[in-house]
């Protein structure tokens, strides 16, 4: 069967082509055709235990830290067997033909940094940088060091060698400020930057939502991928509908 090859708008390419620093906002939707389930699909499968108030919040933690601690083992040990998609691939290529390109990341899996990204902010935090729940230190867990089992379950968290804490899964939970100097570094980039990509993500998580409003108020071109609908259609200067890890490949080819 032929393919048809996609075609972008000339204004779209020449705006890659002469950008200073372009900034790739990413949500769970990037990491959906690596087999990372996004909310709204995973009513089902991953997702369909969860309930944030006994998994997502410093309380649970605190009532809970076996609990807890296993269930962000048991999706650290999922995501270590999965891989980059071709769209984590082409924002790291597209990093290598512009000037600049920060990511901003939603997500809390480090498939953008195993693509080869390496601006890389992770605005609700990570499955791999744990940190101390009393003094605040921060610890580098490597990819595939999980320890949980298939089912997850509990688990007790690991102690912290400088205080003698319990360390708690670096994630921002519910009731949370997102990290200051992640947030601080993501407005500077989306204030300074020439093309703001928003892809897979539903744009109702705020402060992250606000990027790209910032980014149009600025006059950045605002590039949508995005297969759904989302509130930012009336907003994106070009709206891409489609799948990440099938138009970004194609878009980055045609830079
Ligand atoms: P979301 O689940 O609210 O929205 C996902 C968006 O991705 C939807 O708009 C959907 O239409 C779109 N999408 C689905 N498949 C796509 C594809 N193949 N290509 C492009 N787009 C696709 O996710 P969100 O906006 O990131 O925000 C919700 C919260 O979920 C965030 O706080 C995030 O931390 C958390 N989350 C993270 C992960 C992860 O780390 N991989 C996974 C699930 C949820
Ligand atoms: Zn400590």
């Amino acid at each position: 069967m032929k393919r048809e090859v996609m075609t972008f708008p000339p204004d779209l390419i020449e705006a890659l082509r002469t950008a200073h620093h372009v900034v790739v906002s990413t949500g769970a939707g990037v990491s959906q055709e690596s087999g990372i389930p996004t909310f709204r699909d995973g009513l089902e499968g991953l997702w369909e235990i969860f309930d944030p108030e006994q998994f997502a919040t410093p309380q649970a933690f605190a009532r809970q830290p076996d609990l807890v601690w296993g269930w962000y083992e048991f999706r650290r040990a999922q995501v270590a067997k999965c891989l980059p998609n071709p769209a984590h691939q082409a924002i790291a290529t597209l990093a290598r033909k512009v000037r600049r390109l920060t990511v901003i990341t939603q997500n809390v899996d480090n498939l953008h940094e195993r693509a080869g990204s390496t601006d890389v902010i992770h605005l609700h935090g990570s499955l791999h940088a744990p940190i101390c729940a009393s003094c605040g230190q921060s610890y580098m867990m490597s990819a595939n060091d999980a320890q949980a089992g298939e089912t997850g379950g509990r688990l007790p968290p690991p102690t912290c060698p400088s205080c003698g804490g319990l360390v708690r899964p670096g994630i921002v939970w519910f009731g949370e400020m997102l990290p200051e100097e992640a947030l601080e570094r993501a407005q500077q980039a989306t204030l300074h930057c020439d093309v703001f990509f928003s892809i897979g993500t539903s744009v109702v998580v705020y402060p992250a939502a606000a990027l790209p409003f910032m980014a149009a108020e600025q006059g950045a071109c605002v590039v949508q991928i995005n297969p759904e609908p989302t509130g930012l259609d009336d907003y994106a200067s070009f709206s891409l509908v489609g799948k990440a890890g099938e138009v970004m490949p194609e878009l980055v080819a045609a830079v």
